[in-house]
């Protein structure tokens, strides 16, 4: 049995089209399904449904063979025991440092002045400005970023950009890219020794499908 391990949301959303092109086809949808564990059209192989920045753990401990991770979790993750073999493609935006708008951001950095930024990618946004020279309070947040410079709760905000729409609809504006991002698909060590005629087959048919 080779288990794969997926988020809700636009990963599970443009990863099932391309297990679909792979000869996998889920047996249920799982955004509408409130089963975990979803079972497939191909009886060796099942979905795991976790949380986006649970994939890596379930991975690493050979819980789940394969997942589906973002880019931005990956680089948060201090775990090891991962393969990246493929990068999906899917899902894709840019992490960025992002602040309201009329704050002058190139000139507190220049000034060398402290800026308090809130962010969930702690690890990411602490090397990118120490890289910078800049120095950062880094406030951690699980979610709705946008809110921090709004409230007075920090200058700035390390966060995922897609089409823009969420930064203008609360008055904000990305003024530096981080990195680009997108979805891959990662592999326990392990599992890709001993699991390997059944795990190669479905990795070289993933990597037609991105193509
Ligand atoms: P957008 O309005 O399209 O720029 O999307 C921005 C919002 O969606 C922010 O709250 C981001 O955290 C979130 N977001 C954008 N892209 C992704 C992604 N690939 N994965 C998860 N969240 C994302």
């Amino acid at each position: 049995m080779i288990s794969l391990a997926l988020s809700k949301g636009r990963i599970l959303d443009e990863t099932l089209p391309l297990l679909e092109a792979a000869g996998v086809v889920a047996s249920e949808n799982p955004d509408t399904s409130r089963k975990l564990i979803i079972a497939t059209s191909r009886p060796d192989v099942r979905l795991i449904i976790v949380r986006a920045t649970d994939v890596p753990t379930y991975v690493q401990y050979g819980a789940a063979d394969l997942g589906v991770v973002g880019g931005d979790v990956l680089a948060e993750f201090d775990g090891s025991g991962l393969y990246q073999p493929l990068d999906l493609k899917i899902a894709r935006c840019r992490l960025m440092v992002a602040v309201r708008r009329g704050f002058d951001y190139e000139q507190a950095v220049r000034s060398g002045a402290r800026l308090r930024v809130a962010t969930k990618y702690l690890q990411t946004a602490r090397e990118h400005f120490a890289a910078k020279g800049v120095h950062v309070d880094l406030i951690k947040l699980y979610g709705s970023m946008e809110l921090a410079p709004l409230t007075g709760l920090a200058d700035a905000i390390v966060d995922l950009v897609s089409t823009g729409n969420t930064l203008k609809a609360n008055n904000l504006v990305a003024v530096e890219e981080i990195a680009a991002v997108s979805s891959r698909l990662v592999v326990n060590q392990a599992a890709y020794k001993l699991k390997r005629a059944a795990i190669q087959p479905l990795l070289d048919r993933l990597k037609k499908a991105v193509r």
